[in-house]
C-alpha cells in the first residue's frame, strides 16, 4: 500500500497484475501525483475518454458499483465517480493498468481493427469510415 502516493500495485503468484492509480475522489488514497498514462488527466470525463480511446471494449458496474470502461489493447481500465450510465460528465475515479490484449477492435462499431490512428497511434478501426465518424470527436483529443 502506497497510501502516500496514491497508488496501489497487485500481485497475482509474484507477477504484477494490476497497478491501481487513485484519483481525487477515493478517500482511502491520496490522489496519484504522477504522470498518467496516454495523455489521461484525472478532469477527464467519461465522454471525453470515448472522443480519445474510442468506444471500449467492455464496460463495468453500475448499480453498487461506480461505471467503468475497459480498453484491452491499451491495458486499461478508467473508473468514474458516478454509479449510473446516465452522467455524461463525471471524472475519473481511478485508473487500473493490466497488460494489454493483442487483439485490436474497432473504436466506433466494435468490429477487428487493424487500422489505426496515424498521429495519436491509440485508437484502431475496421476502416476508414469508421476513423471519419470518430474524427470529428477526436481531433480535439488526438495528441
Ligand atoms: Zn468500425
Ligand atoms: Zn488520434
Amino acid at each position: 500500500m502506497n497510501y502516500q502516493e496514491g497508488f496501489q500495485l497487485e500481485f497475482q503468484n509474484s507477477i504484477l497484475k494490476n497497478v491501481y492509480l487513485y484519483g481525487n475522489h477515493d478517500k482511502q488514497f491520496k490522489p496519484y501525483k504522477g504522470d498518467l498514462p496516454f495523455g489521461i488527466t484525472f478532469t477527464m470525463c467519461n465522454a471525453h475518454i470515448v472522443a480519445k480511446f474510442g468506444e471500449p471494449t467492455s464496460k463495468q458496474g453500475g448499480g453498487p458499483i461506480n461505471i467503468g470502461i475497459s480498453y484491452d489493447h491499451l491495458g486499461i481500465e478508467i473508473t468514474f465517480q458516478t454509479k449510473t450510465w446516465d452522467q455524461p460528465n463525471v471524472a475519473i475515479d481511478q485508473i487500473i493498468l493490466y497488460e494489454p490484449a493483442k487483439q485490436t477492435i474497432c473504436g466506433i462499431c466494435k468490429k477487428n481493427g487493424e487500422l489505426r490512428c496515424g498521429q495519436c497511434k491509440l485508437v484502431y478501426y475496421c476502416g476508414v469510415d469508421c476513423q471519419k465518424t470518430h474524427w470529428k470527436q477526436h481531433k480535439g483529443f488526438c495528441k
